[in-house]
């Protein structure tokens, strides 16, 4: 029997028209690093989106279905491109501006981008890429920058707002089905090529609603979000998306993303909430302890994208940030996990052991840990397998190319359809993950393993110590043990046998983990989205680049 319910399409332009028309005084507000920042009503969004969505059509003739990318920083007119680009049937690809940029050319050139809209602060990045670029026939520039760099390009160049300038403000967008792709990002591809994740505007519409529910960030509209978190990194989280739904104002730090502007951000605008990787938070957290600024509007912090270190969740809320740390990647949308504490441990001891795991799955997320051998591990909070997840927003495949099947590689998805995370960890009996180690990071030393994470965590609650990372490295008795690799704060004097016993008082690091290799660095390595790059510090201790003793 079939349902009586109708069958409405879960488009973004719904999301478009509703933060539009019923929350359109809320605002995106634009740092620009000098003056007041430039604040723009989310109407005046939805207008200049149809606007764009006109010019996209009308004057470069962009159909359904063609990808439009982006190479811009976070602000107001990509927030709007976000919105134009898929409502009107084409697909958004964001494009990772801190790639290499071989990767870069391989990215644009595989999604078959026929357009490139780009900050003008970027064009240093993109115009010696041009030649490189094959499928690109117009760039659109936004913003202040030079354009001579232009010059001679292949590619027809045109102004943002002069495209927009006296279009109709209204479109009208189209009913898509609401599984075609409405935007697409490559994850940053460690091990060979990078992967195109194709968002559907279903996937997209669902993962609003679960970044918008109490038990996941839970904000409305009296609230102001910090969106440190790339909009080139899955959808900034999700949360341009989320916002227009419930009219959440969003800040965006545009290119400003060193730890001083960001504090005199958030002291002159008062956020409430913020989103972003560890690392941002680093920094931040040295910048307030050097120069204290107002910045007891903001209650509320999610970190994600690697894991949040103890001693830095203490601090915040030391400061009167609360840290929800959440768990998640490109194929996932990327929400998997959030980490609030269940009702019954709130007040008690348990609580901050709660907060510290990756967090709990929601209900459109379903989970499974698989062991060494392809068995299914039980969700007693001790067994660690590879974990798999599969719902409404995860991936079932990556992007083919043009005309090509989807791929399904076997290391990355189950026969039976799951998504193979390639993290590992645990599960308690009430769900909540708590991973220890990537399966490619983690320590296999005469048998046993050993976490990368747990011995990371350890070291970073040393109070000299600013970062550290920790690797595998071949030994010959072991198969392999643990290099410690430590970035000591400044003036700091820890030496390594005073780390070591660190990490052995009161038993937090069982001896037979302890590392017996360690080094001194001036900073970890990270990725083009500031995580550690392990695998450069591999390579260096591998062709002796790095200072090692052994204690
Ligand atoms: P990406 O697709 O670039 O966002 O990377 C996803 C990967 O980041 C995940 O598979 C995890 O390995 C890692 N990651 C994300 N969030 C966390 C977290 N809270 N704790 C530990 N690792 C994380």
């Amino acid at each position: 029997m079939l349902s009586t319910m109708q069958d409405v399409p879960l488009l973004i332009s719904r999301i478009l028209n509703h933060g539009s028309a019923l929350h359109g005084t809320s605002q995106v507000i634009t740092w620009t690093g000098e003056g007041e920042p430039e604040r723009r009503s989310f109407a005046e969004i939805g207008t200049r989106a149809a606007q764009l969505a006109h010019a996209l059509r009308e004057d470069l003739g962009v159909e359904s279905d063609d990808r439009v990318a982006t190479l811009m920083w976070n602000n107001a007119d990509h927030v709007e491109a976000y919105f134009a680009i898929p409502s009107m049937g084409a697909v958004l690809h964001t494009l990772n501006l801190r790639l290499p940029v071989e990767q870069l050319a391989w990215i644009v050139n595989h999604a078959a981008d026929r357009v490139v809209i780009v900050n003008g602060s970027l064009l240093p990045l993109l115009a010696p890429l041009l030649p490189h670029l094959k499928p690109v026939e117009h760039i659109v520039v936004s913003g202040p920058g030079d354009r001579s760099l232009l010059d001679g390009a292949s590619a027809q160049v045109h102004e943002y707002e002069e495209l927009l300038a006296g279009k109709p403000t209204a479109y009208d967008w189209p009913e898509l089905d609401e599984r075609s792709a409405a935007a697409m990002c490559y994850t940053s591809g460690t091990t060979g090529d990078p992967k195109g994740v194709v968002f559907s505007h279903r996937s997209i519409y669902l993962h609003s609603m679960q970044v918008n529910m109490a038990q996941s960030m839970g904000l409305t509209d009296e609230d102001t979000t910090l969106i440190v978190v790339p909009q080139f990194h899955v959808n900034a989280w999700g949360l341009p998306h989320a916002t227009f739904m419930t009219g959440v104002n969003m800040l965006m730090p545009d290119r400003f993303l060193q730890p001083g502007p960001l504090a005199e951000m958030i002291d002159k605008v008062r956020p409430t909430h913020a989103a972003a990787v560890p690392t941002i938070w680093q920094g931040l957290l040295a910048e307030l302890t050097a120069r204290p600024r107002d910045v007891s509007a903001l209650t509320q912090v999610t970190i994600g994208g690697s894991a949040c270190p103890p001693a830095l969740m203490g601090a915040f809320d030391k400061l009167g940030m609360r840290v929800y740390h959440a768990w998640g990647m490109t194929e996932t949308s990327p929400l998997g996990t959030i980490a609030r504490p269940p009702a019954h441990v709130v007040g008690t001891e348990q609580e901050f052991a709660y907060r510290l795991t990756q967090g709990r799955f929601p209900a459109g997320v379903e989970a499974r840990l698989t062991g060494p051998g392809g068995e299914r591990l039980p969700w007693d909070g001790e067994s660690a397998g590879e974990l798999e997840v599969r719902g409404p927003w995860i991936a079932g495949a990556y992007y083919g190319g043009e005309g090509a099947e989807p791929l399904r590689p076997a290391d990355k998805f189950s026969e039976d359809g799951w998504l193979k995370t390639g993290d590992v960890g645990t599960i308690s009996p009430d769900g909540f993950l708590t991973l220890t180690d990537r399966a490619k990071d983690v320590i296999k030393s005469g048998g046993e393993w050993i976490s990368s994470v747990e011995l990371e965590n350890a070291l970073m609650a040393h109070p000299d110590v600013t970062e550290a990372a920790v690797v595998a490295v071949p030994d010959e008795k072991w198969g392999e043990r643990p290099l410690a690799t430590v970035v000591l704060k400044e003036g700091a004097t820890a030496d390594f046998a005073a780390l070591r016993s660190f990490l052995a008082d009161e038993g937090k690091i069982a001896k037979w983990q302890l590392p017996e290799r360690w080094t001194i660095i001036e900073a970890v390595p990270k990725t083009s989205v500031g995580k550690f790059d392990k695998k450069v510090l591999r390579r260096q201790y591998a062709e002796g680049e790095l200072d090692v003793s052994q204690i």
